[in-house]
């Protein structure tokens, strides 16, 4: 299951997501963003990018509940930026938890002062060499799959979420482990196979809430609780920032860069980037790919960071604990908080410059000049854009000068296309006058035709009746009188009884001859009438289609329209 993915109906195609991703792992089909996993950080930044809440974040809750509903037993594991999540007292928030079904409620502060004691003893042992700190999941994805040749200078120490997460599991082996923070990362942290077997599922503040919606807890009105871990000390500022470095005592050096807190993603790696140059060679940075865990995309507040950070640190000293340390001494000097890493590179395919200057060129830029890098289809250069585009992550037309090119040439083609229309608008209106002389005559020449059938058949039936009397009168004069076998001879009154009927019958085939030619002229004028509609067809046609491409056209501005809103609209 991913761990971030995007909900297409609601998305604007407004690339802010692949504008806020630091390691561009987002590719665009049809339009439309997908995070390509294998390379994703889970750093969050696109999800906090989103206006429009377009992306969403896999969600553990409903598995837990069922964990619940078939009585497992949980423990909740916090991590220590609650109290800029949460304006009520620390007790109320842990009574909270314990209202969900939680059996066992702990700080994940008091790991990270384990972990604090962790980096002491490691950059005192240290030679002189760069440690980058490992707490944060990003930073540790960022190194294992975009620069896994950083490895080596990750501090091999586990993280606060790990430690705490060792020591329940040493103490609780039946309980399942849920891990409850800011950070999306951590979803990544604890199902990597260097860490498996600790924590079972991962939730976000946000995921929470939600939670706790589901199941009517108001935070105010529950009984309050203690955690069951011992009071930590210092190590409650982890989530702030620098907190890493005062919970171990290892002092910041800004004058001589030795020992440096670097945060947000584009510094982190601007830094690393720096580091493997050569350019760059600190002792120790405490690493952080957002500003403090308090400003972590799985954070729910309004606040700004100064505001959540104090909130933090009232609940430094505040004491809510129902275990001593001595109880965990011995277990803590017992466990190994040892880490390994495994790089996990992901491959892009390389291009050379002719092949990256073609496809700029698809989208109009020929010269150096033409790279103008504004950033608006959410890739920092023209040429990463066109690299992105090769390697199927980018399509052209999120390039918005591209888009803003394109729209004299579709408003010329829509303004030939509207006096093609009007051209073949005036030649139907004239079609549908012609073709309403030709409806009509082709009536008149139907009644006609019909008249002339009814008249050869007349005629028909009378030339059969003058041939029947014929027959007649030959039977008679062939007839014989007598047994000798003579016959009736043909007389005077005979001979003009016959002229008669031949002058008839002459009258008829004249008027069968003149009825045929009558018809031959109609069928012709019909067929002459079907030929104006075929090409009265046609014209129809060829409208229909000028209509269908203008529609094109007019769809094609309409989305170019569009997509300038939205990306206007998330340029940043
Ligand atoms: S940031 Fe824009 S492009 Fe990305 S998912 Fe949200 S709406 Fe879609
Ligand atoms: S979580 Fe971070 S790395 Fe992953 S897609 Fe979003 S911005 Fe990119
Ligand atoms: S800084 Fe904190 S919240 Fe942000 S990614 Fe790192 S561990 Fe997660």
């Amino acid at each position: 299951m991913a761990l971030i993915y995007t909900d297409h109906n609601s998305c604007r195609k407004c690339y802010a997501c692949v504008r806020a991703c630091p390691v561009k792992t987002i590719s665009i089909k049809k339009g439309l963003p997908e995070i390509v996993e294998e390379g994703c950080i889970g750093c969050g930044r696109c999800v906090l990018a989103c206006s429009i809440g377009a992306k969403m974040v896999h969600d553990d809750s409903s598995v837990i509940q069922q964990w619940i509903s078939e009585g497992q037993k949980l423990a909740a594991i916090v991590a220590p930026s609650y109290p800029a999540a949460y304006d009520v007292p620390p007790e109320k928030f842990v009574g909270a938890l314990y209202e969900l079904g939680f059996a066992n409620i702990q700080e994940v502060a008091y790991g990270a002062e384990i972990c604090a004691q962790e980096y002491t003893k490691f950059f005192n042992q240290q030679k002189p060499k760069t440690i980058l700190s490992t707490p944060c999941p990003a930073v540790v994805q960022l190194v294992e799959k975009h620069m896994p040749s950083m490895i080596e200078y990750l501090a091999p120490i586990d993280s606060p979420m790990l430690i705490q997460a060792k020591l329940v599991r040493a103490r609780y082996p039946d309980h399942k482990i849920v891990f409850i923070g800011p950070c999306l990362s951590k979803k990544y942290e604890a199902s990597d196979t260097n860490n498996q077997g600790y924590v079972d599922a991962v939730i976000t503040f946000r995921q929470l809430n939600q939670w706790f919606e589901l199941k009517h807890v108001s935070l105010e009105d529950v009984r309050e609780g203690q955690w069951d871990n011992p009071q930590p000390q210092l190590s409650r500022t982890f989530p702030i920032s620098g907190g890493l470095l005062k919970s171990s005592g290892i002092v910041e050096d800004v004058a001589s860069m030795e020992i440096v807190v670097v945060e947000g993603a584009r510094r982190c790696i601007e830094v690393l980037k720096a580091i493997e140059r050569e350019e760059f060679a600190p002792r120790f940075i405490d690493m952080l790919m957002c500003e403090g865990c308090v400003m972590g995309p799985g954070m729910v507040s309004d606040k700004s960071y100064v505001v959540r950070a104090h909130k933090v640190a009232t609940t430094v000293r505040r004491h809510n604990n129902r275990l001593d340390a001595q109880a965990l001494s011995k277990l803590v000097q017992e466990m190994d908080f040892h880490r390994k890493f495994t790089a996990q590179p992901v491959v892009k395919k390389q291009y050379n410059d002719e092949e990256v200057w073609q496809m700029l060129k698809e989208t109009g830029k020929h010269t150096p000049r033409d790279l103008i890098n504004c950033s608006a289809c959410g890739y920092d250069t023209c040429w990463e854009k066109a690299v992105a585009c090769l390697q199927g992550l980018a399509e052209k037309e999120m390039c918005l000068p591209f888009l803003l090119s394109q729209v004299p040439a579709l408003t010329n083609s829509l303004m030939d296309m509207s006096n093609k229309l009007m051209l073949s608008m005036e030649s139907i209106n004239f079609s549908t006058l012609t073709l309403k002389g030709t409806t009509s005559r082709m009536n008149l020449k139907n009644q006609q035709l019909e008249t002339l059938l009814e008249e050869t058949n007349r005629i028909a039936k009378n030339t059969l009746q003058l041939s029947d009397t014929v027959l007649a009168m030959l039977a008679r004069y062939e007839q014989p009188l007598n047994s000798s076998g003579t016959s009736l001879r043909l007389n005077s009154s005979g001979v003009s009884e016959i002229k008669e009927i031949a002058s008839q019958s002459k009258q008829q085939a004249e008027k069968t001859t003149k009825a045929f030619e009558e018809i031959t002229g109609i069928l012709n004028c019909l067929r002459e009438d079907s030929v104006s509609i075929l090409e009265q067809e046609k014209a129809i046609k060829v409208v229909t289609h000028s209509l269908e491409q203008i529609v094109s056209t007019y769809e094609q501005l309409l989305n170019i329209g569009v997509a300038m809103a939205n990306i206007g609209r998330n340029y940043v």
